[in-house]
């Protein structure tokens, strides 16, 4: 019985690894560009910490947590939460009283696998933590959006605001009294949200929830004068940064501690998952775990989806892996020189193959296209006791004889020099 990996838990292999790392390189690029560095947090936290954060009537924490019941530690389901409590736990904010963060690694969350959704699944995660302008609130977004757009993705943005500690419960009330008019008319899950998470119904994917909730009371128009005033001018920033959005005043998230500026980004080439990222402000969050008064925003964009629509666009060509040069040994005497010449050259930096098979030419030939070689050296029987070798352009296969006389160093320089000046 052949031992396979557990549903929802996804290798990713060699092929498609060259895509994740041209993500991670373009996000940290882009992220220490705008200031952020980058914090690496455990994957297990304190259940007690998802559950103050992220909020209990969430899907979440109702039911998509993998925890340690007998231990009361969860593998963690977001990077919010984590990030917030280690900077509280290190006082972050006393050397520096705006904090830029960004993590990237892997969540966890028991969902029903499918395209774009997994149940270890990764994010880039980007916070900026103790800053209130709607400026700061702009440009996290135009950060997030600048990364989508040097991806190369085509990906729409949608904007909301979710009010503040002030406005937001009276707004529930209403909401509240609203869905409970015509409570028989929603899903299941909405009866019970209508009462536990009344918000939650406004973003719904269900027909019918959804015919409800086009007449239900907004939010935009509920919002009290501050943070009216907050959202008004988080839309004139981001028009100044002439980053295109849309409102969506049905946009809840999923997670309890957003207030006020929430935001994600759309597509509409992977099927039911919409989001690419999403993220919002939560300025009541650091407090209420225990920390300073000090308000942030953030967003987590995910990797899988990213790599999808990467994957998806034929437009989009990323550069195969490649090795600088393959070394044909053919002949047993020749492998220890050639053996020793690769390692020299490795540590110079080149990337050097070589084949200890003692196959035929035309065999090694074929491995240096396999593994992509710009150049292949080939040292024979014959050419090495001349010491001499045979460069090959594997491009054009134009051939030119190659000097290996002095020492293995000497003919580890000679040969770099000879391909960087080549090559460039
Ligand atoms: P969704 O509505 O798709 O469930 P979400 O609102 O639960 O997303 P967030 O918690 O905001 O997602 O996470 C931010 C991003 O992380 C999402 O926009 C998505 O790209 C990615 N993501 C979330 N859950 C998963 C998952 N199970 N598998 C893969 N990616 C995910
Ligand atoms: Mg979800």
């Amino acid at each position: 019985m052949k031992i396979q990996a557990i549903n929802g838990f996804k290798d990713i292999l060699p092929g498609n690894v060259i895509r994740w790392q041209y993500i991670e390189r373009c996000a940290r690029d882009i992220f220490e560009r705008f200031g952020m560095q980058e914090i690496r947090m455990p994957i297990m936290e304190k259940t007690e910490l998802f559950v103050r954060s992220i909020g209990e009537a969430t899907d979440v924490v109702e039911k998509e947590m993998y925890t340690f019941i007998d231990k009361g530690i969860t593998m963690r389901p977001e990077a919010t939460a984590s990030i917030m409590r280690a900077f509280i736990e290190h006082g972050l904010h006393v050397q520096q009283p705006v904090q830029r963060l960004y993590t990237i690694g892997p969540m966890f969350r028991h969902e029903r696998p499918q395209k774009g959704r997994l149940r270890q699944f990764h994010q880039l995660d980007a916070e900026i933590i103790g800053a209130v302008e709607p400026r700061i609130d702009a440009e996290l977004i135009a950060m997030g959006q600048m990364l989508l757009d040097e991806l190369g993705l085509k990906t729409s943005l949608e904007i909301n605001s979710l009010g503040c500690p002030v406005c937001r419960p009276p707004f529930k009330a209403r909401l509240i009294t609203y869905l409970e008019q015509s409570i028989e008319h929603l899903c299941e899950d909405c009866k019970r949200r209508t009462h536990t998470n009344p918000l939650r119904v406004l973003d719904c994917k269900k027909p019918s929830c959804r015919a409800l909730v086009v007449e239900a009371p907004s939010m935009l128009e509920a919002l009290c004068p501050e943070c009216d005033q907050h959202f008004q001018e988080v839309k004139e920033a981001l028009q100044a940064l002439r980053v295109p959005f849309q409102i969506n005043r049905f946009m809840v998230r999923g997670l309890d501690y957003y207030t006020r500026t929430t935001f994600e980004f759309l597509t509409s080439d992977l099927g039911a998952q919409a989001a690419v990222g999403a993220g919002g402000r939560y300025d009541g969050l650091i407090e209420q775990l225990g920390g300073p008064p000090l308000s942030g925003i953030g967003f987590a964009m995910g990797m899988e989806r990213i790599a999808l629509l990467m994957e998806q666009d034929t437009e989009s060509h990323l550069p195969a892996a490649s090795m600088d040069i393959f070394l044909a040994a053919l002949g047993s005497e020749t492998l220890a020189p050639c053996s020793l010449l690769a390692h020299l050259l490795r540590q110079q930096g080149i990337r050097a193959a070589i084949d200890y098979s003692g196959r035929s030419l035309k065999a090694q030939l074929k491995q240096a296209g396999r593994v992509n070689a710009r150049f292949t050296l080939i040292v024979g029987v014959d050419e090495w006791s001349r010491q001499e070798g045979i460069l090959r352009d594997m491009t054009n296969q134009v051939q030119q004889p190659f000097d290996m006389s002095g020492t293995p160093e000497e003919q580890s320089l000679r040969l770099k020099q000879l391909l960087q000046t080549t090559i460039h």
